[in-house]
């Protein structure tokens, strides 16, 4: 079977049908995608009408209903950006193509546009995508599995030089642990913590009662097997048993995300990691999603996140 990625039928966006069709073929899109189940036609963000005057010299709207003017980047995170259409729609396709995410530099001279622009719009779309998983509960198999990152200390080439980094004093109080939790067929949640063990507080959050968990042979673990019906796998041993029992899925998002912070971003502070790593789940879990399919998720994404105000100010305190 061929891959998902590489097939035709996954590629109904890319930078060249975006940049050949042109700014008002752009414009038409991006309503295509704000607003899906219109075909394009404007809806009131304030009162949910479909009837609007279309004030097409300064592409707005009036809302028949309550006469309230809006755009079809109202309520967006990309409101209020002089950008032209192909220019968002090209930054949206780079960010949901990246299968390891994407650096702000790279970003930022791959679309022309100021290093500072990217950076702020690659971390709104994480932080928008990061919402879309608050409050889901996972159900059925769900494999747990931890990761640490950050607080990496150059090995010296000398052996005399060399240091023991599990001593409190040689540690930089940048190392974090990831605890992934993932549904089989479901969604990953990921969570930064500092210690591994605090994972079994967020299974007991986020985790169904009558769900089977997958966790490794960590002693910290153990609790789970009072609480919840818990499969064990002996990594020292074998890696899978053949019989679904493994934590398979979490180490493969587990990868994605080390694949992305260590070849794209060099690295990640504390402050930042959980950004990454929601990001890597998202893109682990809308895999098999086409790319017109991840643009339309990620405006519906910044649309809620505006609506919560958690960007208040942010594009002003990043000028
Ligand atoms: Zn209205």
């Amino acid at each position: 079977m061929q891959h998902f990625l590489l097939s035709a039928k996954s590629r109904d966006l890319s930078l060249k049908k975006i940049y050949k069709m042109g700014e008002a073929k752009a414009y038409d899109l991006f309503r295509a995608i704000r607003w899906p189940e219109t075909n394009g036609e404007a809806v009131c963000p304030k009162c949910g009408c479909v009837e609007s005057y279309d004030i097409k010299s300064r592409r707005k709207f009036e809302c028949k209903g309550c006469k309230h003017q809006y755009s079809v980047t109202s309520g967006t995170m990309f409101h209020s950006r002089k950008l032209d259409f192909v220019d968002l729609l090209a930054g949206i396709c780079l960010f949901v193509t990246g299968s390891k995410g994407m650096s702000a530099v790279q970003f930022s001279r791959t679309l022309d546009v100021q290093y500072k622009t990217a950076w702020v719009w690659c971390h709104k779309m994480r932080e928008a995508l990061a919402d879309e998983t608050d409050c889901i509960t996972l159900t059925g198999d769900v494999e747990i599995d931890g990761a640490f990152f950050g607080g990496h200390i150059r090995p010296e080439n000398m052996k005399e030089e060399r240091i023991d980094r599990r001593l409190k004093k040689h540690q930089t109080g940048q190392r974090r642990v990831v605890v992934a939790l993932r549904e089989r067929g479901g969604r990953t949640l990921p969570f930064v913590r500092e210690r591994e063990a605090e994972g079994v507080e967020i299974a007991r959050g986020v985790v169904a009662k009558d769900a089977t968990i997958y966790a490794d042979e960590g002693t910290h673990w153990d609790v789970l097997e009072w609480e919840y019906s818990a499969q064990r796998i002996n990594h020292s041993v074998a890696y899978s048993y053949g019989n679904g029992k493994h934590t398979n899925m979490v180490e493969s998002y587990f990868s994605r995300l080390r694949r992305m912070v260590e070849g794209q971003h060099h690295g990640v502070s504390p402050k930042y990691l959980y950004q990454y790593a929601e990001h890597a789940a998202w893109l682990e879990d809308y895999r098999r999603t086409t790319i017109k399919g991840l643009a339309h998720k990620i405006v519906e994404a910044t649309l809620k996140a505006t609506k919560s105000n958690r960007f208040k100010g942010y594009w002003q305190r990043a000028a």
